[in-house]
């Protein structure tokens, strides 16, 4: 199928690895220009090498920076000032006992999973708006439909943002811009191997053990495959998908248990 976005221009958010690497990926498949962005230099650098070697016509623009502060945004939108596609994604905040948390670990996850995402659209929403074509997807988490209590940090700060989207998203869409989120399960990416590690530290039990005894418990029996995301992602960046907006859409092999 093609998409319909081959010389567009994409923002995708900490995508040197996991799942916003996979829609950079997708993206740039595409024919998208994509410019990616990681605090860590060297792995961006190698995912945005492997991206060129596939799509030698496509333009990779890495900017290493922290997504989450005033100036990693200023530099990727120097970078890429009018972007047609913006993924926003940035890490998740860590889980814990909501006793612990200070103000200041709260303003983090919020500056992290709540405001980063909301200050970039407002940089960019106007721009798609007046060019009459945009794209925009937040990647948040299946929490936001079924909350972790532990993760309480993201819960809090991922249900904010998708409140606000809510009310924007039917706003924009006049003008052909869309704001979707996608809610990922469990997807086997570094994330999800760093969570097996450190619970095999406390355990004593092999990582991939915890990971095995993990995935038998998805309805699909294994983890996503970020292939499978990134493929999603760029759906919801076609340009025949105009008419989806606002959605929150569930990516977790069934694990919700709910009708709707
Ligand atoms: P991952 O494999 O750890 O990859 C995270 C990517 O984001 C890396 O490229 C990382 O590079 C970059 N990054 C992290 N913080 C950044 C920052 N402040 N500024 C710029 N880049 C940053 O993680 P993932 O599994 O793809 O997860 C992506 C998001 O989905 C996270 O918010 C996570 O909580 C959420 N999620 C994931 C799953 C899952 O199963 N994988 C499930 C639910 C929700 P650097 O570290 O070099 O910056």
């Amino acid at each position: 199928m093609d998409l319909g976005i081959k010389g567009r221009r994409a923002i995708v958010c900490a995508s040197s690895k996991g799942l916003g690497r996979a829609c950079a990926i997708a993206l740039a498949n595409e024919g998208v220009d994509v410019t990616i962005t990681a605090r860590g230099a060297e792995a961006l650098a190698k995912t945005a090498a492997e991206i060129r070697a596939a799509n030698p016509a496509v333009t990779v623009t890495e900017v290493a920076g922290d997504i989450t502060t005033p100036e990693g945004r200023a530099a990727v939108l120097k970078a890429c000032p009018e972007p047609d596609i913006l993924v926003n994604n940035a890490g998740g905040p860590p889980p814990g006992d909501f006793r612990n948390w200070t103000r200041d670990d709260w303003i983090k996850a919020l500056d992290a999973n709540m405001l980063t995402p909301i200050e970039l659209i407002k940089a960019t929403v106007d721009g798609m708006m007046a060019r009459k074509f945009g794209r925009i997807v937040n990647i948040t988490s299946a929490a936001v439909k079924a909350p972790i209590d532990i993760l309480g940090l993201s819960n809090g700060a991922r249900a904010g943002l998708t409140g606000f989207i809510a009310g924007l998203s039917r706003k924009t869409v006049i003008n052909n811009v869309t704001i979707n989120a996608l809610l990922p399960g469990p997807f086997e990416t570094d994330r999800l191997i760093g969570t097996a590690k450190a619970e095999s530290a406390k355990r004593g039990i092999p990582a991939e053990q915890i990971l095995a005894d993990r995935a038998k418990t998805n309805p699909a029996g294994r983890f996503g495959d970020p292939e499978e995301f990134g493929l999603f992602c760029a759906f919801l960046c076609g340009a025949k998908a105009g008419y989806i907006t606002g959605q929150n859409i569930l990516l977790d092999g069934g694990s919700f248990p709910g009708t709707l």
